[in-house]
């Protein structure tokens, strides 16, 4: 029989965060894959556990899959578990799981800690739709351009920093997005856990001395009229057109509803012609 695969989140601060699901699983693997096996050895220690490591990381994670998914074949359980929260999510794990599933092979995901996840619900910003950005590139003129490209997406916006380039990413993000919410969560599960609720506009001219692990947490862009499509104000011209209005009163009418500018539909209507 075929052995499985258990991803493992691990705490991002708080060691009381580790589960008894969490305990239980890991005592039952054959074997731990994890990206530092001395920080996972002191995790393990802590729990009262002693199981054999392999280290599987960015650099050696393709060859490192194919080895742990031959020994899954073999019969052995392997519990994956990256340095800090959930595996996969901007951390190793993926290329694992993939090489995982092509080898038909029950992949069984523990519920546990993860830091943008709590510096949503802890944010105050909309929940009830996000994009989870993960890191910028470290590059400032790619940096700008990944901020160009998300520059309209009107969902609650989550992105990772490390503290040496948080400072410059908030600036890029307020030259780039203009002035919009934004929390940093800070330290998040720890004894010095903060979330500074401010603007960009504000962070970006008191530049704080952010320190320690942080997520940024980004209003999105506001829905403003400019979002709404030709399509909608034609439409919406022509069913006063069908009600009877004379053209004027329909540009008219049309702006009063979707509340724009009579300019703005006067001239879709003249293109239309
Ligand atoms: N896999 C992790 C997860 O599920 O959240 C993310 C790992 S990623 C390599 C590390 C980044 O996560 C940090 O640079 C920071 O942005 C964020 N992070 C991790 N722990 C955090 C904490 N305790 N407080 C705030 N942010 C944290």
């Amino acid at each position: 029989m075929i052995g499985k695969l258990y991803l493992i989140p691990s705490p991002i601060g708080n060691l009381k965060e580790v589960s008894p699901r969490m305990i239980e699983t890991i005592s039952s693997c054959d074997l731990i894959a994890c990206e530092d096996t001395r920080n996972t050895a002191k995790l393990l220690s802590l729990i009262g556990v002693s199981k054999p490591c392999f280290s599987c990381h960015e650099h050696n994670e393709k060859q490192a899959s194919q080895t742990l998914v031959s020994k899954i074949l073999d019969g052995k359980t392997v519990g994956f578990l990256s340095d800090a929260g959930y595996p996969c999510i901007s951390d190793p794990g993926l290329i694992l799981v993939k090489e995982a599933i092509q080898n038909n092979i029950e992949i069984v995901p523990i519920s546990g800690p993860n830091a943008f996840l709590n510096a949503l619900i802890g944010s105050g910003l909309d929940t009830s739709h996000f994009f989870f950005y993960g890191f910028l590139d470290s590059r400032p003129s790619q940096r700008k351009k990944e901020l160009e490209n998300i520059k309209n997406i009107t969902s609650t916006i989550l992105f990772y920093e490390s503290p040496h380039r948080i400072n410059e990413t908030l600036k890029d993000m307020y030259n780039i997005l203009g002035d919009r919410k934004v929390v940093v969560a800070r330290e998040l599960t720890k004894l010095h856990e903060e979330f500074i609720r401010t603007s960009l506009k504000e962070i970006t001219f008191s530049t704080p001395n952010l320190i320690g692990e942080m997520v940024i947490v980004l209003e999105g862009k506001e829905e403003t009229k400019e979002d709404i499509s030709n399509e909608i104000i034609l439409n919406t011209y022509k069913k006063f057109i069908d009600a009877k209005f004379t053209t004027k009163d329909a540009i008219l009418a049309t702006s009063i509803a979707l509340n724009i500018k009579k300019n703005l539909v006067y001239s879709l209507v003249n293109k239309e012609k």
